[in-house]
């Protein structure tokens, strides 16, 4: 990546974007716009569609058309696996294009942006691309008399909403599956990170997709996302976001045709360092990366560093040691390290998280201020707390945002108990040598995964998912798949 092209990209005007219905682009059925702004200066960049109900109906309609008349739901896995990786060519080709799109309106640095997000997505179709002809049927160990089948269907409409923070990353661990499969799909993006979802409906048409298989209504999420959840011809929903809005989508299914709905809920993820951690230094510098990168917009971020008594001090110094010494600003900057934090309304709830912990009795050790507030943009320190308790609003709540909350413990019992004290289940991270303490730990913390001896990194190849109040169902691997598939058996007398 030159800093050159990048500034070029950055130069450009974008011009205002609509909806992507039946494979073209098209305004809101009133007219309506919303304004995006950029977190890296605070200025307006471009307008988006403000979708309304009846455009949500007009996409959906026009998934179902396209899904009834099999121009993709029909077509040959062979046709469907060409099609997926065209597109994953496409995205690999504009990847610079698409990364600073992105974080014009996201304000993910450009190294991360380019990889979790473009270069990822591409990597996600093709993944995708290459399971949907090794996924067989079945057939049951009936009595001679009978011939039990069981068929995997695609599902028929998809609805999928997902949220700004990695929004190509978790919109394509939904999309390249459930296209996959065979299904149609419409796509509520964030309203503030649209653009990059938009670009990758136009380049799968480019790609060879037929018009109308995926379709992006853009806009409120309680306009929107609503219309698209409450509709009676979407057949399940694949959600990313804030537990507020996914109960939403519960009741949305409950009041409409009780579509099954796919959470993925964020989290409050502990980080346990015991004092027999292999590499302590390591330990402190994955630790503040697994809070910070990406200003802690990372649903399983680890937001919760539980540290071994006799180590805390030592242990704590070192993480606020890099903590201060992160690059934080202009996330188009090749040298910058952590960009901006996406919002202003998510910055002060930052800052308000931490006054709110002071208050309960934390003690901030670096951090928790705005910074560069001369450029107009949202950014914030990496901020660091001990003395968090486990009632504190600080150790129970996701702040989503780069607030790192400290906690010691005295031995395993009580470092289990710790882990498990909040009603999120995502993500955790265990460091230690003890070969034994690590087994029983992954077994005792309930989360969906936990690292050992690192934290955060993970690929295509396993699944993420909560358990608790972090979700339901699974993005990435095969069983990412079983969402966008109904059985359906056919029980032949022979
Ligand atoms: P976050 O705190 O990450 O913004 P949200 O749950 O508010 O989490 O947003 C995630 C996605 O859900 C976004 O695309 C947003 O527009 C959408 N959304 C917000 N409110 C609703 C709602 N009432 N119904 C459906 N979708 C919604």
């Amino acid at each position: 990546m030159e800093q050159s092209a990048i500034n070029a990209l950055r130069a450009q005007s974008l011009s205002p974007r609509g909806h992507f219905i039946d494979g073209r682009g098209q305004a809101a059925s009133d007219g309506a716009t919303e304004s995006v702004i950029s977190p890296i200066d605070g200025k307006v960049i471009t307008q988006i569609a403000s979708g309304t109900p009846s455009d949500v109906d007009q996409a959906v309609a026009c998934a179902r058309r396209a899904f009834e008349d099999g121009r993709w739901s029909k077509t040959a896995p062979s046709a469907r696996k060409k099609v997926l990786f065209k597109l994953a060519d496409l995205i690999e080709q504009r990847a610079l294009e698409i990364s600073v799109l992105g974080v014009l309106d996201n304000g993910t640095e450009i190294n991360m942006a380019f990889k979790a997000e473009a270069m990822s997505a591409a990597a996600t179709f093709r993944f995708y691309g290459e399971a949907l002809d090794k996924v067989y049927g079945e057939i049951a160990p009936t009595s001679p008399d009978v011939l039990g089948l069981i068929h995997h269907t695609p599902v028929g409409v998809v609805g999928a909403i997902v949220p700004w923070n990695f929004p190509l990353m978790i919109g394509s661990w939904k999309i390249a599956p459930a296209l996959a499969a065979g299904n149609s799909i419409v796509l509520k993006p964030a309203e503030s990170a649209s653009l990059t979802l938009l670009k990758i409906a136009e380049l799968a048409v480019e790609a060879g997709l037929p018009e109308g298989v995926f379709n992006v209504v853009t806009g409120r999420g309680s306009v929107v996302g609503e219309a698209l959840a409450l509709s009676m011809d979407v057949d399940i929903m694949v959600f990313t976001g804030s537990g507020t809005t996914g109960r939403r989508l519960l009741e949305y299914s409950a009041r409409s045709n009780l579509k099954r709905c796919y959470l993925e809920l964020g989290g409050k993820s502990p980080n346990i360092i015991f004092a027999d951690a292999p590499d302590l230094a390591k330990a402190a510098r994955e630790s503040a990366a697994g809070i910070f990168r990406n200003s802690g917009q990372v649903c399983i971020a680890g937001s919760r560093l539980l540290v071994q008594e006799d180590i805390h001090e030592e242990f704590v110094a070192e993480v606020c040691r890099h903590a201060e010494n992160y690059r934080v600003g202009d996330p188009l900057n090749l040298d910058t390290q952590i960009g901006a934090v996406h919002s202003l309304s998510e910055l002060e709830a930052n800052l308000e998280f931490v006054e709110k912990a002071e208050v309960e009795g934390a003690q901030l050790r670096t951090g928790g201020v705005r910074i560069l507030g001369e450029t107009g943009g949202y950014y914030m320190q990496p901020t660091v707390m001990t003395d968090v308790k486990a009632e504190d609003n600080l150790f129970q709540n996701e702040v989503f945002g780069p607030v790192l909350a400290v906690t010691s413990f005295k031995t395993e019992e009580d470092a289990l108990r710790l882990a498990n004290a909040t009603d999120f289940g995502l993500s955790a991270g265990v460091w230690t040598s003890n070969l034994s303490r690590a087994h029983r730990m992954v077994a005792g913390i309930r989360s969906g995964i936990v690292h050992v001896n690192t934290y955060g990194g993970s690929d295509l190849t396993v699944p993420l998912g909560g358990v608790k109040q972090s979700g339901n169902g699974h993005d990435k691997s095969l069983h990412a798949m079983d969402k966008y598939f109904d059985l359906k058996t056919a029980w032949i007398k022979l």
